[in-house]
């Protein structure tokens, strides 16, 4: 594919390489950040892609250049079919990756393994049970935990997702630091972000600022460096000196990162968002079952991408709360 010549290139000049799937909408946890108290609304089965057609619509975005496929949901592993999918994926020249919630991620060590995906990211909130049960809702924290170090030990590359959210889990920022003193993994923070029905306030927000105030005040500033990041990262990267391990801030809300966006999302229904932010779609499976082309559609979806956020350029936009009405993250696909 002929640099910046693709279909996916953006009129800012930006290519997306980097393609989230959103395997189904259900999930068995119920993060209280992601979903609303009395859960979502389910597509109709009908409406959500089958095996095939995700794979069929892998296919078309490789073909246009894409090079990197994340599995995501909802949670992907409760997706009766998900090794089937992996199966299929891993045919297709792509470095596949996947995020899950990592309760039911010790039976799939092996199929990982088989079909190449070494990146790994589970998210864990609290590293006190008490309080991973309020926030999840479920009583797993045993099992995530000992599978995240299980997944370390097998040699994966893990990442584990914690948002932080003021007043709640903000106090464990130094915990999960020291988790990466004798683990190899990255613990990665999460600025939590608004969207429908999660109950979002810039007071719940934990800045990358405020989470760089703890750093400084544990650790001595010579033994705490900036790592550089990797082309289109997401996070900011660091490590205290001697750590196996690392940290990072995705700080989607106070420092957005859209100048190197390469992601467009694809969620379980079929539709393509050009940005997480964006209330648009663009409803490629409908077109894919009437036997046309998709390709139209994904370029003009990918055209339209705007410079920062969809549109959400300031921080004052977050505080309108119609800027909240996204769909549910659980029904996105993070
Ligand atoms: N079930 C999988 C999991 O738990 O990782 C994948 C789906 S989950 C929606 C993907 C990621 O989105 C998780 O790491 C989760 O923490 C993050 N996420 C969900 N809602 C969020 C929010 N409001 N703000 C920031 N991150 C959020």
């Amino acid at each position: 594919m002929k640099k910046g010549n693709s279909i996916l290139t953006d009129s800012f000049g930006r290519e997306h390489n980097y393609l989230r799937i959103s395997l189904t909408e259900r999930c068995n946890l119920r993060c209280t950040y992601c979903m609303p108290a009395d859960g979502i609304a389910l597509s109709p089965k009908s409406h959500i892609m089958t095996y095939e057609e995700i794979y069929t619509i892998a296919q078309k975005f490789v073909a246009n250049g894409v090079t990197k496929i994340r599995l995501t949901g909802g949670e992907p592993l409760v997706r009766k079919d998900v090794s089937l999918i992996m199966e299929q994926l891993a045919s297709l020249p792509v470095e596949l990756a996947i995020t899950t919630n990592g309760v039911i991620v010790d039976r799939y060590i092996e199929q990982f393994k088989t079909y190449g995906i070494q990146k790994i990211n589970v998210s864990l909130d609290s590293l006190d049970a008490l309080k991973n049960e309020s926030i999840t809702r479920r009583d797993y924290f045993t099992k995530v935990y000992n599978n995240i170090l299980l997944l370390v030990q097998e040699g994966f590359e893990v990442k584990v997702n914690c948002v932080l959210i003021k007043g709640f889990n903000d106090n464990e920022v130094i915990d999960f630091i020291e988790l990466t003193k004798n683990n190899k993994l990255q613990i990665r923070f999460i600025e939590f972000m608004p969207f429908d029905g999660n109950k979002w306030n810039m007071e719940k927000l934990v800045s990358l600022e405020e989470i760089l105030q703890q750093v400084h005040n544990e650790y001595d500033v010579k033994h705490f460096t900036r790592l550089n990041d990797q082309p289109n990262d997401t996070a900011k990267n660091y490590k205290i000196a001697g750590y196996e391990g690392s940290f990072a801030v995705i700080s989607s809300v106070t420092n957005p990162f859209c100048d190197s966006c390469n992601r467009i999302r694809l969620t379980a229904n079929g539709q393509l968002k050009n940005c997480l932010f964006s209330t648009s779609e663009s409803d490629i499976l409908t077109l894919l079952r009437e036997g046309k082309s998709i390709e139209p559609i994904i370029q003009k979806a990918i055209i339209s991408k705007k410079k920062i956020r969809s549109g959400m350029n300031t921080l004052d936009k977050f505080k309108d709360p119609n800027s909240h009405n996204n769909r549910s993250m659980i029904a996105i696909g993070g």
